[in-house]
């Protein structure tokens, strides 16, 4: 079925969409695609300039205008969040789907060296801004007529292994937390939560994780971009609590 999707110019039209992390890897050309769909996207990261860059292209591009949302996920306090939540409120009134993509890598080490600083910083990025967030924006989310909100994990989320420490604990919260949302708000026909997998994909991260790669061997955001649409979209509207791994087109 999701091999099958192929979106259009329309397939988001008049949607509404933030994306954390929009600056850079995934997150920039999930914000890209997410315009040549047709959706208004919220810009949200942590460096400025990439974020300017991301919005001059879709500018360019003759698409929709989007919005630029500047947050440090490291530092926000919830009160930003909900004052972000409140900006968007007046501006568009609701949200019909959020990518939580923003993440960061931290060590590859043993959790006997793990330095405990590190560890807070990926768990605050990685999982507990991932709930502020989304329960800041929870309220936008309930108005639209088809929410969606989509999580990213990892591999090494549900299997877990050696030296991938908070990394790997903070993508296995994020798993439990598609499912506890859902489980939560099961009533709510229009609303859904799942996670995607995007698998080892060729970007920043990955060549930080992986220095001995050569990246040509990897699959690209671009070649990915099929799941992103289609959770996003109102025929994935049935689609709740799954953790849908990418497979090249
Ligand atoms: P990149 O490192 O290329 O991009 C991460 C993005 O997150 C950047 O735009 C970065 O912004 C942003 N970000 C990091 N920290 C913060 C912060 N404190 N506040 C706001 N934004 C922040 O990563 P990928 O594109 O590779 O990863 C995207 C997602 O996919 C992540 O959740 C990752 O865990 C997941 N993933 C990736 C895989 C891969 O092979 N690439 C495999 C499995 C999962 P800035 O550039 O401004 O710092």
């Amino acid at each position: 079925q999701m091999r099958a999707f192929d979106y259009q110019a329309d397939s988001l039209a008049g949607k509404i969409i933030l994306v954390t992390g929009a600056g850079d890897g995934i997150g920039k050309v999930a914000a890209l695609t997410y315009a040549k769909c047709g959706a208004t996207v919220l810009l949200l990261g942590k460096t400025q300039s990439k974020l300017e860059a991301v919005y001059d292209e879709i500018e360019n591009l003759g698409l929709a205008e989007p919005a630029i949302l500047p947050l440090d996920l490291e530092k926000a306090s919830f009160a930003q969040m909900q004052e972000l939540a409140n900006l968007i409120e007046k501006e568009f009134g609701h949200l019909d789907g959020v990518l939580h993509n923003a993440a960061i890598l931290g060590a590859l080490t043993p959790l006997e060296m793990y330095d405990p600083i590190t560890f807070e910083q990926v768990m605050r990025v990685n999982s507990t801004a991932v709930f502020m967030l989304t329960q800041s924006l929870l309220p936008l989310l309930k108005a639209a007529q088809s929410g969606s909100v989509v999580f990213t994990t990892s591999t090494v989320g549900h299997d877990l292994r050696p030296f991938w420490g908070a990394y790997a604990l903070s993508k296995q919260s994020v798993e439990g937390m598609t499912t506890i949302f859902t489980q939560e708000t099961q009533k709510l026909t229009a609303l859904r939560f799942n996670c995607i997998n995007p698998g080892a994909t060729r970007t920043n991260m990955r060549a930080h994780a992986f220095p001995g790669e050569d990246p040509n061997t990897l699959k690209t955001p671009e070649d990915i971009m099929a799941v992103y649409v289609y959770l996003m979209t109102d025929g994935a509207s049935g689609v709740k609590g799954q953790v849908v791994d990418c497979q090249p087109k």
